[in-house]
């Protein structure tokens, strides 16, 4: 099993480089985002909830996280590997991550943290807000969950460095360099 965070801030290229590494490892991808926004699209309970607080670049709260990614896990029972895109994004649910595949006898084998200056972070989320229709790519929002993730979803990365499984991945190159750094990261573990 190979099991791969992907951690970085908005518009760092998490999605844009998990679709590739799945296509070359052929892991199931578990997007929290992506899961929450067919919640919304379903108009279930959680739906309601996550649509709100995405739209103010808020969190959804952990327990609800935690219940959505054990939910998926389940449904691939055969899986190669996952890789979990835009969770953990708190200490309490890198937490959870731990023990969830510590019951599946499975575990985290590399984190990698796609680092993108602040500046470009902006500059390419204003540029998708154009296209995406995504309620939270607008520059208020963005700002503000830049900031979150600064004060929430940076001490996760502590969290992994203590367990040895961080790599920094230069995000700012084309998508195909930045794509060679994550292999490279990912071939290392499986040495
Ligand atoms: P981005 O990385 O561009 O912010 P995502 O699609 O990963 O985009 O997430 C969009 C929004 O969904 C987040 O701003 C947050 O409101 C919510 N969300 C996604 N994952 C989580 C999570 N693990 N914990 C709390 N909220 C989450």
């Amino acid at each position: 099993m190979l099991n791969v965070v992907i951690f970085g801030a908005p518009g760092s290229g998490k999605g844009t480089q998990s679709d590739l590494i799945v296509k070359k490892y052929g892991l199931v991808h578990l997007s929290t985002g992506d899961l929450l926004r067919a919640e919304i699209e379903k108009g279930t309970k959680t739906g309601k909830l996550a649509n709100e607080l995405i739209s103010k670049g808020s969190f959804v709260p952990d327990d609800v996280i935690i219940e959505i990614l054990n939910k998926n896990i389940d449904l691939y029972p055969t899986a190669k590997g996952f890789i979990f895109d835009g969770f953990p994004r708190t200490v309490v649910q890198s937490e959870a991550l731990d023990s969830m595949l510590k019951k599946r006898n499975i575990k985290v084998n590399v984190m990698l943290n796609i680092d993108v200056k602040t500046d470009e972070l902006v500059k390419r989320l204003l540029i998708r807000g154009k296209t995406s229709g995504r309620s939270d790519d607008n520059l208020e929002t963005i700002q503000k969950r830049i900031r979150i993730y600064e004060e929430k979803t940076l001490p996760v990365m502590q969290f992994y460095d203590r367990q040895g499984k961080h790599n920094r991945i230069k995000g700012d190159g084309t998508m195909d360099e930045v794509f060679a750094e994550i292999c490279t990261a990912i071939d290392k573990t499986k040495a």
